[in-house]
């Protein structure tokens, strides 16, 4: 199962040990090396699995330097696994770095795939999920926070952010202030933990949910906020009409083929005839 030379990107709980797939236990303990962000916090799941791979840490200001010999151990046939804090790596957590590096050394990488905070919370948040973004942390200054909202406000699709128990007050006040009272959104928190909660609400509501209860506001946590409504139906629109368009264009003079896209997807039509012209132009 095991092959030399491998390096494992390996998603573990983010919080329910039972989450640990089999594949992934077995992963873990037959490399050579786990690479853990934190290996303390790391041994925790190891002593649950009974593993007793040798750990070495792999974060943010080691990456860099660390990055060379692990190459050259996987180049020796070291098979190696990466694994962050909780959830799946690089995913807001460690790992970029390496993994670059190691593709670009020509050597395989292999997704052990597991748990995400970002998509738990997605599928079960009742939000679309056809196209999303993903914010990763939000600023931590208020001024910083607030210019990056700022573009998010007509985002077209849901959009994810990761928030700790310190900001999530001030988070939710600034969304709130950019985004306007009736926004939807979706807050998870403690997923796959004993206390989890989530709820979906606008989001002055759901400032006033956390405040009926001051615990809600501890632990860590998800937002999936909902998109600018008139605006997300107004692009889909215009996605539609462009690749009708696409289509049309084959067989039909611009206008011809810009009068019935704009019939079938309901997008302007002068908009589609303008954009057709552009894409044709030398
Ligand atoms: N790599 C991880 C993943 O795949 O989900 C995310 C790591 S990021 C450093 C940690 C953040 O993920 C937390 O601050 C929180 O926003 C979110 N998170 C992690 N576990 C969570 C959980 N059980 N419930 C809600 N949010 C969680």
């Amino acid at each position: 199962m095991i092959a030399r030379g491998h390096l494992y990107i390996v998603a573990t709980p983010i919080g329910n040990l039972a989450d640990l797939s089999p594949r992934a236990a077995a992963v873990l303990a037959g490399v050579d090396l786990i690479l853990a962000e934190d290996t303390r916090n790391s041994r925790v799941l190891m002593q649950h699995m009974g593993i007793n791979t040798p750990m070495a840490a792999l974060h943010d200001h080691n990456e860099r330097s660390a990055a060379g010999p692990l190459i050259t151990r996987l180049e020796n046939g070291d098979a190696l696994a990466l694994i962050s804090d909780a959830g799946t790596p690089l995913i807001s957590d460690p790992g970029f770095v390496l993994v670059r590096q190691v593709r670009d050394a020509g050597l395989p990488v292999i997704a052990i795939p597991g748990p995400s905070a970002l998509i738990a919370a997605l599928s079960i948040a009742g939000l679309p999920t056809d196209r999303f973004l993903f914010i990763g942390f939000l600023p931590a200054k208020a001024s910083a926070r607030r210019a990056a909202l700022e573009p998010l406000r007509h985002a077209p699709e849901t959009w994810v952010c990761y928030e700790s128990s310190h900001r999530i007050d001030d988070c939710l006040h600034d969304i709130e202030t950019v985004l306007g009272p009736q926004r939807e959104v979706f807050l998870a928190r403690e997923l796959t933990k004993r206390f989890e909660q989530s709820v979906r609400l606008p989001i002055r509501d759901l400032r006033a949910w956390l405040r009926d209860d001051p615990v809600r506001s501890k632990g860590e946590f998800v937002l999936c906020i909902a998109a600018a409504e008139a605006h997300s139906d107004e692009l889909r629109q215009l996605a539609e009409g462009r690749r009708l368009m696409a289509r049309l264009r084959q067989e039909l003079p611009a206008s011809k083929a810009a009068r019935l896209a704009a019939e079938l997807s309901g997008a302007p039509r002068k908009q589609l005839y303008d954009d057709a012209l552009a894409d044709e132009a030398p």
